[in-house]
């Protein structure tokens, strides 16, 4: 593996299309939203993870590996959630917002949700090396969105990481939350109530997750970093190919469709288990469905301004 490609943004960015974009190029390997392989049941090819050749080659050569810690292949990443404890989550904010390469062990002295995160990264990063060689790929993409995971993998590879964070226009983002909460079941922009979160909810999780993204990625050197916006990728397939294939150093191609069952990845968009392509194209259907006051409001929110 030369290059980890990371890509931070909300859920309902287009990191599904972004990764999905990079996987279809030749010396890519995409593995999706990789941090939820404890306990995703399914591939993006439509088989069972237990049952799909691709992970359980993997999972055979990750057995073999010297020392190995573990059989499972759904051991090879973070397992659990954060800690409710509020020192520990503080101490871990802390790493995210000053720790680095030089202070990890120092944090994961102190924090034991710091070294138990740390230790997951540790196991992904081997799970990438094993899949790199597997298949061949010198880039490998992971979707995992999370600005805590992208500072772990930061800390643990500071050479090979590669950061995109991916924005989205905050009106498509926050009625995309509102609109897909009983088919997704996304209750964590409501604080986990369980209720379908509001347009402000979601508006002011956009702001609170790109603002930590920016957090957790501030003291990476810059041309380990791109920002890159939705709107382009989709728009602007030339600029964004030419953007992306110089900051990762690998000739990257926006094809205007994608055949999705060539890639094996974990999570994502439901779209993926249901559709066989994607067409790289703008969707955006909160035009008609947001009023003017739904737009201040959210405006107001994240101090964006149209
Ligand atoms: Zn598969």
């Amino acid at each position: 593996m030369k290059t980890l490609v990371y890509i931070a943004s909300t859920g309902y960015s287009g990191s599904t299309l972004l990764e999905s974009i990079l996987g279809s190029n030749p010396r890519f390997l995409n593995l999706g939203e990789i941090y939820k392989l404890s306990y995703w049941p399914v591939c993006s090819c439509g088989e069972k993870v237990a049952d799909c050749a691709f992970w359980r080659e993997l999972e055979r050569r990750l057995q073999q590996r010297p020392g190995a810690a573990s059989s499972r292949l759904q051991d090879w990443h973070i397992q659990g959630r954060r800690s409710r404890a509020r020192w520990q989550r503080l101490l871990h904010d802390a790493f995210i917002a000053i720790g680095g390469p030089e202070s990890l062990g120092l944090f994961k002295l102190l924090s034991t949700e710091v070294r138990s995160f740390s230790e997951g990264c540790e196991r992904a990063l081997k799970l990438f090396e094993t899949a790199a060689a597997m298949t061949g790929a010198s880039v490998i993409v992971d979707s995992s969105k999370d600005p805590l995971l992208l500072k772990h993998l930061y800390a643990l590879a500071p050479d090979k990481l590669r950061v995109i964070h991916l924005v989205r226009d905050a009106r498509a983002v926050s009625h995309s939350f509102v609109k897909n909460f009983k088919r997704d079941g996304t209750a964590y922009v409501a604080e986990d109530s369980g209720a379908q979160p509001t347009l402000a909810q979601a508006a002011e999780y956009w702001k609170d997750r790109n603002r930590k993204i920016g957090i957790a990625s501030w003291h990476i050197p810059p041309d380990q970093r791109l920002f890159i916006r939705y709107e382009d990728l989709c728009l602007k397939r030339e600029d964004s190919a030419a953007a992306l294939s110089r900051f990762i150093g690998e000739e990257i191609v926006i094809p205007e469709t994608i055949h999705l069952k060539q890639q094996h990845t974990i999570a994502g968009n439901p779209m993926r288990q249901t559709e066989t392509s994607i067409q790289v194209r703008l969707t955006e259907d909160w035009q008609d469905k947001l009023g003017g006051e739904d737009i201040a409001q959210i405006a107001k929110i994240t101090g964006c301004s149209w």
